[in-house]
């Protein structure tokens, strides 16, 4: 094997050529590796962080949500190697409160990040919660209910699914709360601006819409009004800080049904209300940029006659 594929401390060996390499090819790019002294004399390869810059120029530009899911080589101290990830992740990645960061449940993580990122929410990764009721509770309608609760934008609505849970398996709540109910959501806004909407975002928007329509508007202020639906049920919407009662505008940074109608009421345009990041052009911006890969097998450093 190593004839053929070199050692693997020679493969070690290869990397600040790589990294630079990178660098040239991908201007803008946070390139950064940790070594440790070793007994004899020389360095040893310990972490290795890369960001293309592709990514970092893009991320300006996208709703502020990280998802923790990199391949990574960690050593036994596995919150010191996080604790490093997020320090250099920190570099184009700021602590805000409009920061969400989405992983799995792995105390390492979360101990690191919390080292780093104060303001920053930390929510666990909803895939990976169904994944494991599935796998851990019978019958498997668990995993429905919990995703259903997990997607729900009112404490109501998570409360009943919640209620549902318990009651076809208190074990698989039991779980659930030690895990921390808190700890399934995640939702953030950021700016606005005018532009043309991207599809998905188009999608809902249309179906609020047709939606709103059905709805009765009452004005408290000059830009807050109640909303009625159908059933009975009241809302309050309130424009100016983007905010409804039913959650769902504040947390997707889209007009709900409720929002829409109280904009139509108002005369001003719905666009208003959307997120900048679900724009065409701001998704544009997030990838205009290319990554260009380094290395064209292992010709440029000389390791196999190609
Ligand atoms: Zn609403």
């Amino acid at each position: 094997m190593e004839l053929s594929l070199g050692s693997i401390a020679g493969s070690y060996a290869l990397l600040p050529a790589y990294i630079g390499l990178l660098q040239q090819t991908n201007p803008g790019s946070l390139c950064y590796t940790e070594h440790v002294d070793d007994p004899h004399g020389a360095m040893r390869f310990k972490y290795q962080f890369i960001a293309y810059g592709a990514c970092v120029n893009g991320y300006q530009y996208m709703r502020k949500v990280v998802v923790v899911d990199a391949f990574t080589i960690v050593d036994s101290e596995n919150d010191d190697a996080w604790e490093w990830f997020f320090r250099h992740l920190s570099a184009f990645v700021h602590d805000t409160t409009e920061l969400v960061f989405i992983s799995v449940r792995h105390a390492s993580i979360y101990a690191g990040m919390r080292k780093v990122y104060n303001q920053a929410h930390h929510s666990a990764c909803t895939v990976h919660f169904w994944r494991n009721v599935r796998h851990l509770y019978k019958p498997q309608t668990l995993a429905g209910l919990m995703f259903a609760a997990a997607r729900a934008f009112v404490v109501d609505d998570f409360n009943k699914k919640f209620l549902e849970i318990q009651r076809v398996n208190p074990g698989c709540a039991a779980y659930l709360v030690d895990i921390g109910k808190s700890k399934i959501f995640w939702r953030s806004r950021a700016a606005r601006s005018v532009s043309v909407i991207a599809p998905k975002c188009r999608k809902i928007v249309d179906e609020n819409f047709e939606n709103a329509m059905a709805m009765a508007v009452r004005p408290i202020s000059d830009f807050e009004f109640q909303i009625q639906i159908r059933a009975g049920e009241c809302y309050t919407v309130k424009l100016v800080e983007g905010t409804c009662s039913c959650n769902e505008f504040q947390c997707l940074s889209i007009p709900c049904a409720h929002a829409i109608a109280a904009a139509t009421r108002l005369g001003v345009s719905i666009e208003n209300f959307i997120d900048v990041a679900y724009y065409e052009e701001t998704i544009r911006h997030s990838y205009e940029e290319k990554i260009t890969y380094s290395i064209c097998g292992w010709k440029l450093f000389g390791r196999i006659n190609l």
